[in-house]
């Protein structure tokens, strides 16, 4: 008997008999304690029950020391100590096998049960501490201590049990065990031990637990306890129901489902086209035999059909397998298409659909090449195309896949976090579908596809798995010829892809998956590749696309170059496209208005499409300014310019960075100031004045978070010219890192950079002297448009970035008070 029931008993007749025995019950008086508090009394040993005080409850009596322990007390109207045993698999207990606190309880008359047994009808008075054992044999008998307990309640207390009283509601409404109206009894309970031991009975705990809130005598202990408990089980019970109601509305969509077969099934009958579901599993079975599967995937959707044949229709599994069939039966498992590998062939068409990518299209063109002489050449590096946005990655991907002939399949893997997203869930889940890779190649059609996996630097990893280890999986040959997918459980073959992954930085990808990887960089492009590709392939593409390429519009050079220089600022083409595309479009709505529309888009039409600039080139407003020098990023992106100013102000010697700056930028601003601190005398500065200014350093575009040592020479040489007041000359760029004595450290992103510095017509870029090697990638035009200056020291920098002279005062500190006076004296 689950001693939860108490008096809430779901067998009515059951319950009819024992509450006529109840009222017998409350006539037992406690007994009276001596002028100690202590009573002494019968006990009766409760095996795997715990009883509370003003609990009914019915006692199974499987001892016959029990049975007589009850007898006894029925007979002479007296109560008794329930005692439970520590271990409730303890037949004949001694006084070491008892919890030490027992409840006097009152004993109702013996019952008999059908099948033989006894019980007893028992409510729970008090709590007890057992003093000592009087008697063992026949019966025990102790002497105990009654518990006197506070009826009344702190104001801690009362919202305590405020508390547990919302949490008891809450349990109430989700498990449906606990009748309604427990919740009423609760409410009206004012006590705070009574209260936390009504809700013990109430609700489903172990035995451990109620031996536990048993022990505790101190009513707010127990309260305390009983509160994080509820708590706990509420939040088991939501998520209990949160189960529930997914598989309930699983439930309804496959009734659903049936609902509207049988719909089906009956419309079809009387249109006399016989049984839908028969047919159904005719279909499946005539496809299963007609295409081409691998043993093991032909057995099982073998297998399935006939499990689904041997079905009602309107059982739940049925949309459930129904759904894996088509998975099975949907995948290309054999299906390839014939690569065409005429390499001549190849070149026209990557030559056709872009322009420069130079390395990436010897790199594919050697591919194809070894392909056509070792055709059964299984391994084959895995190419990874890295750059900005919009340089061609993925354009030059659909050009390999149309020379080879194959079909083209792209998936993004941004943001995955979670393994199962590339592998599946199990089929027990619900709602489970083959991961991402499986889903491409289903929509792929073929079983040699050029797949393109997207963004491959921006993979996570978290407690779900990592999702990059699956991508190993995917991605190599010893192993994807039985890629196992969580959901299909069938080996399918993935040797024949070829894969291609994309990303923008090589920094965040997993190190044994570049492994892997052949790196094709795909650098960006400057203005005058801009402008070529813009006018071989974006406005053609775009007038075709808005249906304008009937009229013969022109976008003068001066035009393009405002769209490129005052509209977009990025090493790619997208938003040049973009913004190409928005004004065929306006042109494409004046002609269909009838309207007059310019058949020249001229620069000076370039506002009135597209707006006002977005991009100012700052520095042709910009003069040159103490304290602001021009540094350059790398991000994602591609290369950006990036300022940095500093401002000194009268303090106490304090650095001040601010605009989202990284700790490790923070610290290479304090090495630029160590190195001024250092060669104060050689830029004729008092030292003193350091401990009577702040330095407050700001990098604008506050939201971007800036980090990495590379901006070094840009905050020292900012300092510097803040506290000399020898102005930076606007058209000189910096990239690199400083040590404390000020020699320059080589630095990343060289190429990025340098480009970006172009864009924004620099006329002078400072590198470190290490990262020489690094200029080859440069193009040529740019090279020769822009000085580039090696550098292995900070003077170095200064002598090139800074003015000679200062313009007016340098900052210096007002003096204080009293040395003035001293001096004056
Ligand atoms: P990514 O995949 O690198 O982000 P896309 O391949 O989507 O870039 O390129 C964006 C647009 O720019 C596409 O329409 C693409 O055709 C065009 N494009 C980029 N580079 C070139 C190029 N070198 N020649 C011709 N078109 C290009």
């Amino acid at each position: 008997m689950n001693q939860n029931d108490w008096s809430f008993q779901d067998d009515e007749a059951f319950n009819m008999a024992l509450s006529q025995r109840t009222d017998e019950l409350y006539r037992v008086p406690n007994l009276t304690p001596d002028e100690d508090g202590v009573i002494e009394a019968l006990v009766l040993p409760l095996r795997d029950m715990v009883i509370f005080p003003h609990m009914v409850t019915p006692v199974f009596l499987a001892r016959d020391a029990s049975v007589r322990v009850t007898q006894e007390a029925h007979a002479r109207n007296r109560t008794v100590i329930g005692l439970t045993q520590r271990d409730p698999e303890v037949e004949e207990p001694g006084p070491q096998d008892f919890l030490s606190i027992g409840v006097e309880i009152a004993v109702g008359r013996l019952l008999s049960m059908p099948d033989g047994s006894s019980s007893a009808l028992v409510q729970g008075r008090r709590r007890v501490e057992i003093l000592e054992f009087t008697r063992l044999e026949p019966v025990i008998k102790a002497r105990a201590r009654v518990i006197f307990e506070s009826t009344t309640a702190d104001r801690q207390t009362q919202a305590l049990m405020r508390s547990v009283l919302d949490s008891f509601y809450r349990c109430i409404q989700l498990d449906h065990s606990i009748p309604e109206e427990a919740h009423l009894f609760a409410l009206n309970i004012g006590e705070p031990g009574w209260l936390s031991d009504m809700i013990t009975t109430a609700v489903s705990l172990n035995l451990e637990e109620r031996q536990t809130l048993l022990l505790m005598t101190e009513p707010s202990e127990r309260l305390k306890r009983i509160n994080k408990l509820l708590a706990e089980e509420v939040d088991v019970l939501e998520l209990e129901d949160e189960i529930h109601s997914r598989v309930q509305s699983e439930v309804d969509r496959s009734q659903r489902e049936f609902y509207l077969r049988e719909q089906m099934k009956a419309i079809q009958t009387e249109l006399g086209e016989g049984d839908i579901w028969t047919r159904d599993i005719k279909e499946l079975r005539q496809k299963a035999e007609t295409i081409k599967l691998p043993e093991e995937a032909k057995a099982t959707v073998t297998k399935e059909i006939e499990r689904l044949n041997q079905m009602p229709p309107m059982a739940p599994e049925v949309g459930i397998i129904r759904t894996y069939i088509d998975w099975i039966l949907d995948l290309p498992w054999s299906n390839l298409s014939e690569d065409n590998l005429d390499v001549r062939h190849a070149a026209r068409l990557l030559e056709r659909d872009h322009y420069g990518l130079k390395k990436a299209k010897e790199r594919t063109l050697e591919y194809i090449a070894v392909r056509s002489l070792k055709p059964k050449k299984e391994r084959q590096p895995i190419l990874c195309f890295v750059g900005p946005p919009g340089t061609g990655k993925t354009s030059l991907g659909h050009s390999i896949a149309e020379a080879l002939g194959r079909k083209f399949v792209r998936v993004s893997l941004g943001g995955i976090r979670d393994e199962a997203e590339i592998r599946g869930h199990r089929r027990t889940y619900i709602g489970a579908l083959p991961g991402r890779v499986i889903q491409t190649m289903r929509r792929a059609g073929m079983a040699n596809p050029l797949f393109m996996l997207d963004e491959i630097d921006k993979l996570g990893s978290d407690f779900r798995g990592d999702p990059s280890s699956a991508l190993l999986e995917v991605l190599d040959p010893e192993q994807n010829h039985a890629f196992s997918d969580h959901y299909l459980e069938l080996a399918f073959d993935l040797s024949k892809v070829m894969f291609v992954t994309t990303a923008n930085t090589l920094g965040t990808i997993p190190p044994a998956l570049l492994d892997r990887l052949e790196v094709i960089e795909f650098p960006g492009y400057i203005e005058e590749e801009k402008l070529i590709i813009a006018n071989r392939f974006l406005i053609p593409r775009q007038l075709e696309e808005n249906g304008v390429d009937g009229i013969q519009l022109r976008f003068a050079p001066q035009a393009l170059e405002r769209i490129i220089r005052e509209y977009t600022y990025e090493a790619g083409v997208r938003n040049l496209e973009r913004e190409i595309g928005r004004i065929c479009r306006k042109v494409a709505r004046w002609k269909a208005e009838g309207k007059h529309y310019p058949t020249t888009i001229s620069s000076r039409l370039i506002e009135k499409f597209l707006g006002p600039p977005q991009f100012f080139l700052t520095e042709a407003e910009r003069s040159d300014e103490v304290g602001v020098a021009t540094g350059l990023a790398w991000t994602e992106n591609g290369g950006e310019i990036m300022f940095v100013e500093v401002a000194v102000l009268e303090g106490k010697g304090n650095l001040q960075i601010t605009g989202q700056v990284g700790d490790v930028m923070q610290e290479s601003a304090q090495a630029g100031l160590s190195y001024l601190k250092s060669r104060a005398a050689v830029f004729g500065i008092d030292t003193e004045i350091f401990e009577r200014l702040d330095i407050h350093m700001h990098l604008p575009e506050g939201a971007i978070p800036k980090d990495g040592p590379s901006a070094g020479i840009t905050m020292a040489t900012a300092i510097i010219s803040a506290f000399t007041g020898r102005p930076l000359y606007k058209d000189v760029a910096m990239t690199g890192e400083i040590t404390l004595r000020g020699r320059v450290l080589p630095v990343g992103g060289v190429r990025e950079k340098v480009m970006a510095a172009h864009r924004a017509n620099m006329k002078v870029v400072i590198i470190p002297e290490r990262n020489l090697k690094d200029l080859v990638e440069i193009p040529k035009s740019v090279r020769t448009d822009m000085k580039i200056v090696t550098v292995k020291h900070m003077d170095e920098v200064l002598d090139i970035a800074l003015h000679t002279e200062p313009v007016g005062e340098p900052p210096r500190p007002r003096r204080r008070q009293d040395e003035q006076t001293q001096e004056e004296e």
